[in-house]
């Protein structure tokens, strides 16, 4: 996988940070997106760089603004040139029941999770067509496959990726590009430590007792996944063995939907 580029969103920590590192050891050139401190994203990328020996820049933009999506893909492109490979990572959680659910965290996560992927999705699609090649895989969820209490846009959102997935994967397969989507199971990121975190004080139990029983209580093999596992799924996806790979939502959850 040589020379290709790449968009990774979400990729300043967790699974898209893990993406992005498998990318580049693969000799990709890598666009990195997502908040963080600035010292610190210099220094990922500067350390990703110096292991792959590939070009790796970063972008901050926000991602629930459709414009700083579309300006995010220029750049990308302007940067790395044409844009072969694009991972939309980038999701955001927030946890209440639907009736007290604040309608701005619903607009959020809807437009993180979701809306974002077709945005970058719509500006890639044009040189990927021209070029007759191109790899876009998004990340999902097991709660894009099955419901879950408390989390509604999420569940949504997450379902309306695999949506999107589908209808973008049929209707670009015959220009050489293929749309997957991978659905983790639990991963130990911020994005779930922090809901570990609230589980506890809301239900006065130990951290360890809350990942145990509510977060790997589903997951057969009762560990997490590590972020490395889920990144080297979407690497293969985004190989030239995985041609004829479209359309699908990849578990990769520890058995979590097989029941
Ligand atoms: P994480 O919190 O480590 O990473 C989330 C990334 O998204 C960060 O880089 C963050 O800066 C970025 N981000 C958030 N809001 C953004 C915005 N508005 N604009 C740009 N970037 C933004 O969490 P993670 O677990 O690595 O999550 C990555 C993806 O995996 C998400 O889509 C998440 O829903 C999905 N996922 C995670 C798990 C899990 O257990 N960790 C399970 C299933 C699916």
């Amino acid at each position: 996988m040589q020379a290709r580029n790449a968009v990774v969103t979400g990729s300043t920590s967790g699974i898209g940070l893990a993406t992005a590192r498998e990318l580049a050891k693969r000799g990709c050139h890598v666009m990195l997106n997502g908040f963080g401190d600035p010292p610190e994203v210099d220094r990922l990328c500067a350390e990703i760089a110096a292991q792959s020996g590939t070009k790796i820049v970063y972008s901050g933009a926000d991602l629930s603004k459709p414009e700083q999506v579309r300006t995010m893909m220029a750049e990308a492109a302007e940067a790395l040139g044409p844009i072969d490979i694009v991972v939309n990572n980038a999701g955001v959680q927030h946890v209440a029941a639907l009736h007290e659910f604040p309608e701005d965290k619903w607009d959020l996560l809807l437009a993180v999770n979701l809306s974002a992927a077709f945005h970058a999705i719509k500006a890639v699609l044009p040189s990927m067509r021209e070029r007759r090649w191109g790899r876009i895989v998004n990340t999902a969820s097991v709660l894009g496959m099955v419901g879950a209490p408390h989390k509604p846009a999420y569940v949504a959102a997450k379902h309306g990726v695999i949506g999107l997935t589908k209808a973008v994967a049929i209707e670009v397969a015959e220009h050489g590009i293929t749309c997957n989507a991978v659905c983790p199971g639990t991963v130990m990121t911020p994005i779930i430590e922090k809901q570990i975190a609230q589980q506890a004080q809301v239900t006065g139990l130990p951290q360890d007792q809350v990942l145990k029983a509510v977060f790997l209580g589903k997951m057969p093999t009762g560990r997490p996944v590590p972020a490395e596992e889920i990144a080297a799924t979407i690497a293969f996806l985004c190989s030239e063995a995985a041609a004829s790979i479209t359309g699908a939502a990849i578990a990769v959850d520890g058995g979590y939907t097989a029941h």
